[in-house]
Order: C-alpha cells, then structure tokens, then sequence
C-alpha cells in the first residue's frame, strides 16, 4: 500500500513545548540529527519537539501538518506531562479511523 504524501493530513497534538523542554547536549543533537534543516527548533538548549516532528514529516513531502499550540507542562491542569508530574503513567490517547 502506497500513500502520496501530498495527500496525507498530519495532526501534531499536545506535547511538552519550548518553553519547557530542556534537555542536555547530547539529547538535543540526537533530535536534532533526524532533520536536514535544523533552523528555529530550538533556543539554547530548549528544543521544540513539535516542530522536530513537523519538519520529519515535511522532509518526506508531508504539507498539511496541524500542530497544537498547548504545552502540557504549562497547561498540567489540561493535560497530562510526564515531566511537569515527575514521570506520572498518566498517558493521552489518540484514536486514528480511516
Ligand atoms: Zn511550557
């Protein structure tokens, strides 16, 4: 089975954002070598794993990508964070049909 990727709609959903996620150097080159282009997905050592999975997608010609604006560690009262909760189970769930 074959998909175009121009066809594709992509959903990006809650997720830690930049303003919360910091992590060490060798986790931020990590995320950052599953990229080409590096440029705005990160400050210092902040990195936005949301647009890191944008850009993964826009890298193999998906263009209709949504991402959602809220952070769960800033919004906890919304969602669930791993890392704002100390490493809660707590965990989202997305259900996909065709
Ligand atoms: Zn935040």
């Amino acid at each position: 089975m074959e998909s175009n990727p121009s066809d594709i709609i992509a959903l990006i959903g809650p997720a830690i954002s930049i303003c919360c996620y910091e992590v060490g150097e060798d986790v931020k080159e990590k995320l950052l070598d599953t990229v080409e282009s590096q440029d705005g997905l990160y400050n210092g050592m902040h990195v936005d794993l949301k647009l890191i999975n944008a850009r993964q997608l826009e890298e193999i010609g998906v263009n209709k990508i949504d991402i959602c604006p809220y952070c769960t560690s800033c919004n906890n009262d919304l969602f669930y964070s791993y890392r704002k909760e100390n490493g809660t189970k707590n965990r989202h769930l997305a259900v996909l049909k065709l």
